[in-house]
């Protein structure tokens, strides 16, 4: 069975020293391909390092809502230079994170959009993290666009009262480690409700670890969990989902997998 992560961060301090052994574990449990997603400059560059050091590995550079307070002028010129790297297949993890604040509100907005705009000016898929804003969020989108290549809603918690909304944006859903937490009632609802074809799996590696390892650091090879936590939602056989949510992310990433 090959498994595509989605969305992880194996450039982060928490996989400092072992990121190789743990990319390595994931291979083993079947995960071929993963996306490292960057949140500011320097994470993106290491995302990026990181796809000359191990095949199969594939970087999003971009700045995160909560590092949005630390764009500054000249960043853009570098964000472009590592987009044009042919391993770097999206522009994320951008979006809007009103949980947490850790950027002003009026900032987030401004580097979301200003990113939004450059995904659809070089055309490259976007991953968009949201969190308590996603109706701000998709106003966002309605306003500046998408690239025509499309966007990822990652690690999707907004439910069934946004799900139809963001499929009529022609938004891929990913899924993370939450599909098998206890209170994901209505998370669980809103991933019966996505297409086939717009379905994404994901660890988030380091965060939000599926039961049964819930609580430790994530990692690549508990994307298992993941899927297996998806197809007894959706009542569909693991392997089928798991060659599905394979051909997506492929897809998606427009990498070629043939
Ligand atoms: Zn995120
Ligand atoms: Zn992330």
């Amino acid at each position: 069975m090959k498994l595509f992560d989605s969305h992880c961060h194996l450039n982060m301090r928490h996989f400092k020293d072992d990121w190789k052994s743990t990319y390595e574990r994931g291979l083993k449990a079947g995960v071929y391909r993963m996306v490292v997603v960057g949140w500011d400059i320097s994470s993106s560059e290491r995302a990026l390092k990181m796809t000359d050091e191990a095949e199969g590995v594939y970087a999003a550079c971009g700045f995160h809502p909560h590092d949005s307070k630390l764009f500054r002028d000249g960043d853009d010129v570098k964000l472009r230079k590592l987009l044009s790297h042919p391993k770097s297949v999206a522009l994320g993890e951008i979006g809007l994170d009103y949980y947490y604040d850790n950027s002003p509100r009026d900032v987030q907005l401004k580097v979301f959009e200003a990113q939004l705009a450059l995904a659809k000016e070089i055309d490259k898929p976007v991953v968009i993290h949201v969190r308590d804003a996603y109706e701000e969020a998709l106003s966002v989108v309605r306003n500046v666009g998408l690239p025509s290549s499309g966007g990822v809603l990652h690690c999707y918690t907004g439910g069934t009262s946004f799900i139809e909304k963001a499929l009529s944006f022609g938004f891929y859903i990913s899924f993370s480690g939450i599909i098998t937490f206890p209170n994901a009632d209505d998370l669980r609802e809103s991933a019966k409700m996505v297409p086939k074809e717009k379905l994404l799996i994901e660890t988030d590696s380091p965060y939000l670890a599926p039961k049964p390892h819930r609580g430790k650091r994530n990692e690549p090879s508990y994307l298992i969990y993941v899927l297996r936590g998806l197809a007894n939602v959706r009542g569909e056989e693991e392997e089928e989902l798991a060659l599905v949510t394979y051909e997506n992310a492929n897809r998606f990433f427009r990498i070629n997998y043939l």
